[in-house]
């Protein structure tokens, strides 16, 4: 230990809980926060959902308020990292500042996948990933008539319900066959299509875009693959996220998708972690290599991070989980539905509210909620345990209720 303290590239979600979980940890060294953007750590998930409303206003998105950091010795660098000297143990700041460390983490997260056809420049274009992203797309929603969101993630999908509440024809283009298709269940998928289309909003499963079309350089209509042309005066892309890898690329840390780690979060260079969505690390069941974009999932490698490095080292295995929220359907997922071969709805699956059981190798590995959060709780607390997960036959029994399953070292179950 030289004394340099700990180093966290990036302000968002991942580097505002690492900083803020060392002091809670009772790590006394030095801790400096490099953030690229002009705002002190924000949330993202109201961007996509409340902020567009007005609902959530510009007050209510910084994690802390700025004297947070003051209080807890968080030195906050207005800069960006722009090399890793990794014998040297120090960060060179694009600004010719350098940035000494004992103990470096990488919390850089991903930025947006772009579109590369024409007229892709044009005004009326927008991607939702920034608070500045949002300020944009909340002024264009607010005067446009016809939007056009190419994606049906998550992120797309949250604003078209928004953009259908707001009165706009609402049209959403995907590659593939159903929304959310990286994330969640058919049964779940058909919920939810067909949740937006009773609300008006129209599905073209299956087109890719091949054109933006734009008059006096706004855009004014989406091309598609097949050759269809969609009226638009505001566009949405929401095709989904590319990790920032470059600068623990050009470190010579391993790298893929993502930046690689091992389970205690530990890159190739054992003085730099990484987490939150830049990260890439073994799934705690299938041991597959994974990223996880979420709250929860930059929250507890956060907090796991800070332990290690106060003393207290771990094996990343959260039950990861998730929450999505389109008009009147809010929809929760405890685990990942990686490699789940099995569904079983529980519920009425034509119903606003059931929940989804999927199994993978036979045993229950992730359950979406849809308006029911007691399921939703309940679910991270029977797939927290390692052991005694609920099989199919299981949950097909009478009786069966995921509240009151007993993993066998829980005596809150009955
Ligand atoms: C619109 C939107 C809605 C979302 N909704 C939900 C939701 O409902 N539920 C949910 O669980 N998750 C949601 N998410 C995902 C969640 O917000 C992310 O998973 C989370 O923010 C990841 O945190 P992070 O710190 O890893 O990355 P980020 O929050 O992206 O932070 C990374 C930071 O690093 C900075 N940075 C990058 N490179 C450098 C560099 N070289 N030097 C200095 N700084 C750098 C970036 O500018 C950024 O500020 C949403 C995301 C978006 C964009």
């Amino acid at each position: 230990m030289s004394g340099d303290g700990v180093v966290v590239v990036g302000g968002g979600q991942a580097g505002f809980q690492t900083c803020a979980s060392l002091r809670q940890e009772g790590y006394a060294g030095r801790i400096r926060l490099v953030c690229d953007e002009l705002h002190a750590p924000y949330q993202r998930p109201p961007l996509s959902k409340g902020f567009l409303t007005g609902k959530t206003s510009g007050d209510a998105l910084p994690l802390r308020a700025e004297s947070f950091y003051a209080e807890n010795a968080i030195e906050i660098v207005n800069d960006a990292a722009a090399f890793i000297h990794r014998q040297a143990c120090v960060v060179e700041l694009k600004s010719g500042a350098c940035a000494a460390y004992d103990h470096l983490v990488l919390c850089v997260g991903a930025r947006n996948r772009t579109l590369q056809v024409q007229n892709a420049e044009a005004a009326g274009i927008v991607y939702i990933r920034t608070l500045e992203d949002a300020v944009r797309a909340a002024r264009l929603l607010a005067i446009a008539q016809r939007a056009v969101v190419i994606g049906a993630g998550f992120i797309g999908l949250e604003f078209a319900a928004i953009a259908c509440d707001s009165g706009l024809d609402v049209s959403v283009l995907e590659l593939s066959d159903r929304p959310m298709k990286r994330a969640i269940s058919q049964l779940m998928s058909d919920a939810f299509t067909r949740y937006h289309l009773s609300r008006g909003v129209k599905f073209r499963f299956g087109h890719g875009i091949a054109a933006f079309e734009s008059v006096d350089g706004q855009v004014s209509a989406v091309v598609t693959t097949t050759g269809e042309r969609l009226l638009a005066d505001m566009v949405v892309v929401s095709i989904g996220v590319v990790p920032n890898v470059d600068l623990a690329a050009h470190a010579g840390l391993v790298t893929g998708n993502g930046i690689e780690v091992d389970r205690f979060l530990v890159t190739s260079d054992p003085n730099i972690s990484a987490i939150g969505d830049c990260a890439l690390f073994p799934h705690p069941n299938t041991n597959k290599m994974i990223r996880l974009e979420s709250v929860q999932n930059a929250t507890d490698q956060a907090r796991l991070v800070a332990a290690r490095i106060s003393g207290t080292p771990a094996p990343y295995n959260s039950v990861p989980w998730f929450w999505t929220e389109q008009g009147a359907y809010k929809l929760q997922m405890a685990g990942t539905i990686d490699q789940c071969d099995q569904f079983v709805a529980s519920g009425d699956p034509c119903s606003a509210s059931f929940s989804v059981f999927c199994f993978r190798n036979g045993q229950l590995a992730c359950v979406e909620s849809l308006n029911r959060p007691a399921d939703h709780i309940a679910a991270r607390r029977v797939l927290s345990a390692d052991r005694n997960l609920p099989t199919m036959a299981d949950t097909a029994a009478s009786g069966f209720s995921l509240k009151t399953w007993n993993n066998g070292n829980d005596t809150r179950a009955a």
